[in-house]
């Protein structure tokens, strides 16, 4: 791969890898060595892979670890909620006029989406190292409550890196992270959104790691990070799985979730990944237009590149620098991507498809209006792609969606976008 460097990212060339045929069953990565394919890997100083390599030994014998994964059980059922529900959509299936819809309610979960289930897991992970604090990153700040929420239960410190711009939008979620006792850190750099505030949670992990766990909230950064997260956020497929078997004694005909970083996509699709017959189709974020700046599209017009420690599809310009991203919803604005999803992409496991912003604001119209149920912007964005496929298919199949938060976040912002 032809890899010029940049300052931030490395540009690669877009070839189609011939690496299927390295792997007999696609859910055996990543490797030893953090790849899947091509992708992933730990592009980071070396002052943090003694941490990454404490994470992982520490992962891996957590996973084998009958208590550690009992008592992670236990505040996912008691704490978070969970099971969360399959349920079925009937006025969005009239509407649409086809297939079934199905909704797995992550919205349902304690602090309203899916990222919880991951920020427990790892603040466990951070007790089991005998960490003392946790740092961590947020965008629209769903990830930094979710952060903030384990880092209360647990009795850790908390600081959460988030962009003075996010910091000025999100009020409310700055509200919730302070009353639990976590200090929310503006970063004025760049600008001041998500990709920044990484940015600054890494430089301060590296003078800080010996007492601190760095919590990302996706499927990205240097490896362990995208496959423990995958691996946390699986419940969400799992338990799709075992429902689908049980209600309709088959699997699912069609499996779709949103794509921002990719965590709720891929703890949805990853259990179904050897499941050929089950199609697995991710929604990433249109924009305003497909022009550069415009949109969050990463599989759709990103190149390979190296963004926060990992290699991986990247939004970025002719000299490797990561480009601007757009998107009305803050949890999908993001020019990366998690490693995972580009090695899916190139097997063609999953296919990408891309919705825009008016068409969200109809995804969130609809199904408000129809299921009493006020989704994410970025949920919504799934649901829009939803109804559109399940126009198109027969009325005996069985379309998942994966319902990953609830839109109460949002109401203030599609509010104003309905006043202009
Ligand atoms: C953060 C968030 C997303 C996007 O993140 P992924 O890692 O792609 O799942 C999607 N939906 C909701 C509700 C979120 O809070």
């Amino acid at each position: 791969m032809a890899i010029k460097s940049g300052n931030e990212t490395l540009v690669a060339e877009r070839k189609e890898p011939n690496s299927s045929t390295l792997y007999e069953r696609i859910s055996q990565v990543p490797d030893v060595r953090g790849r899947f394919g091509l992708y992933g890997g730990k592009y980071v100083p070396e002052t943090l892979m003694f941490a990454l390599d404490q994470l992982e030994k520490v992962y891996q014998e957590a996973k084998n670890d009958d208590i550690f994964q009992q008592e992670l059980s236990r505040y996912l059922r008691e704490y978070v909620g969970r099971p969360s529900g399959l349920y079925f959509a009937e006025r969005l299936t009239k509407e649409a006029g086809g297939a079934k819809i199905y909704l797995k309610r992550e919205d349902l979960n304690h602090t309203g989406a899916h990222k919880i289930n991951n920020a427990i897991g790892q603040a466990l992970l951070a007790r089991r190292m005998k960490k003392k604090r946790l740092i961590a990153e947020t965008g629209a700040g769903q990830h930094g409550v979710a952060t903030a929420t384990a880092a209360a239960l647990f009795g850790f410190e908390c600081r959460v890196y988030m962009g003075a711009e996010d910091v000025r939008r999100q009020e409310l979620n700055v509200f919730k992270m302070r009353a639990m006792g976590t200090e929310v850190f503006p970063v004025h750099s760049g600008s001041s959104t998500l990709r920044d505030a990484t940015n600054e949670a890494m430089r301060e992990w590296m003078s800080s790691v010996e007492n601190t766990h760095y919590i990302i909230g996706s499927v990205v950064g240097p490896h362990p990070f995208p496959m423990i997260v995958r691996d946390f956020q699986s419940i969400i497929g799992k338990e799709t799985r075992q429902q689908c078997l049980d209600q309709f004694n088959r699997l699912p005909d069609v499996v779709l979730a949103c794509v921002g970083g990719g965590s709720n996509a891929a703890g949805m699709f990853y259990p179904f990944i050897e499941d050929k017959e089950v199609e697995l189709i991710g929604v990433e974020a249109g924009g305003r237009n497909s022009n550069a700046g415009e949109h969050a599209s990463t599989i759709a017009f990103g190149s390979p590149g190296v963004l926060h420690g990992s290699l991986s599809y990247v939004l970025q310009d002719e000299d490797g620098q990561t480009a601007n991203v757009h998107s009305i919803s803050a949890g999908l604005d993001y020019p990366g991507v998690g490693p995972e999803h580009s090695f899916w992409h190139d097997q063609k496991r999953v296919e990408y498809k891309t919705v825009n912003d008016q068409q969200a604001l109809e995804g969130f119209r609809i199904c408000s209006r129809l299921e009493g149920i006020l989704p994410a912007l970025e949920t919504a964005h799934a649901i829009y792609e939803t109804m559109n496929l399940a126009a198109k298919r027969g009325k005996s199949e069985i379309i998942v969606l994966c319902f990953s938060g609830r839109g109460d976040k949002d109401c203030a912002e599609v509010a104003r976008l309905e006043k202009q």
